[in-house]
């Protein structure tokens, strides 16, 4: 039976650490402030803000949520995110995707300073994931890769399959494997023989976007299975992209969901938003 790849318990170190950190920064003055940009009615993002706030204040972290109507108009948008970008007390900077019809998440999210993109989505920071040389990562493979890292797994030379191929996700969670020199295997909906591919996987990061998508028939035995995905389900429990009763008997180490990537998801999104106030404070 596998080895259950704790998120929570890590994302709740890690919270600690973040805590630690903002006070010693509030105590040279420096209050780590994000802000998160919430445009209409999405009640799935409305509960993912409030999460973030909450987190937020918990270590310390000053958050600030502006709140619009689905009407609200694209220059109204850029006013409120170019005045953010000039706001000193602002040290990220986040846009809830998704945004409501009439805008376009990918071009607003351009417009946040590369040096308060907390996300790390626009294309400068996309850029330096690219090359290696990188201050944000995206919130969730940043938060697979702690969890890999803080449990002591090595990637280097390992077989790395990474299922999805989302900018948010996929891409920068294979450019984080490369780096750490694993040999990495991007899928997607038109790879052929998937199955073939993830049994072959030392490292298995699914993130495909569907309940229970991958059984034991899909995993090689001892496989560590990183899965991102997350669903609720319609008697109301959630689950991962992973059929996790099925595979963790494989598998040799399994994050669970809930309680996996999740957690680690928001951990990181402090990290960043806390180290870019700690590297304004020493520019
Ligand atoms: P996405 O944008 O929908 O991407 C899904 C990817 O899976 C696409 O690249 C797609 O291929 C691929 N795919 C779909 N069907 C497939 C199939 N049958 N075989 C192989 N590949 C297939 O999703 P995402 O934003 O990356 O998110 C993935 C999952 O992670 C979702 O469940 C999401 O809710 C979850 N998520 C969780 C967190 C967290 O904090 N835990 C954060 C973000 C996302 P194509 O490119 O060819 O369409």
């Amino acid at each position: 039976m596998a080895t259950i790849l704790d998120g929570k318990s890590l994302a709740a170190k890690l919270k600690e650490e973040i805590k630690a950190e903002v006070s010693l920064l509030k105590s040279g003055g420096t209050e780590p402030k994000l802000a998160v940009i919430l445009v209409g009615d999405d009640p799935a993002s409305h509960v993912y803000v409030r999460n973030k706030k909450r987190d937020c204040e918990d270590v310390g972290i000053l958050s600030e949520s502006i709140t619009l109507p689905a009407n609200t108009e694209k220059c109204e948008l850029i006013d409120i995110i170019k005045s953010l970008n000039n706001n000193a007390s602002v040290h990220g900077i986040l846009v809830q995707l998704p945004l409501p019809h009439g805008l376009d998440g990918t071009e607003i999210t351009q417009l946040i300073a590369p040096e308060k993109d907390v996300d790390a989505f626009s294309y400068y920071n996309v850029g330096r994931i690219m090359t290696g040389d990188y201050s944000f990562v995206p919130c969730t493979p940043a938060g697979c890769m702690e969890l890999i890292k803080l449990s002591g797994i090595s990637v280097e030379g390992k077989n790395c399959v990474v299922i999805g191929r989302s900018n948010i996700v996929g891409k920068p969670m294979a450019m984080l494997l490369l780096r750490e020199n694993g040999t990495v295997t991007v899928c997607h909906s038109r790879t052929k023989n998937l199955s073939e591919v993830t049994r072959r996987a030392d490292i298995l990061v699914a993130a495909v976007g569907k309940p229970k998508f991958f059984h034991a028939d899909d995993i090689k035995e001892g496989a560590v299975v990183i899965d991102v995905g997350i669903h609720r389900m319609e008697d109301g429990h959630l689950c991962g992209d992973v059929d996790y009763a099925d595979v963790a008997p494989k598998a040799s180490l399994i994050t669970p969901v809930p309680g996996g990537v999740g957690p680690m998801t928001i951990a990181m999104l402090m990290h960043n938003c806390v180290d870019r106030a700690a590297r304004r404070c020493h520019e």
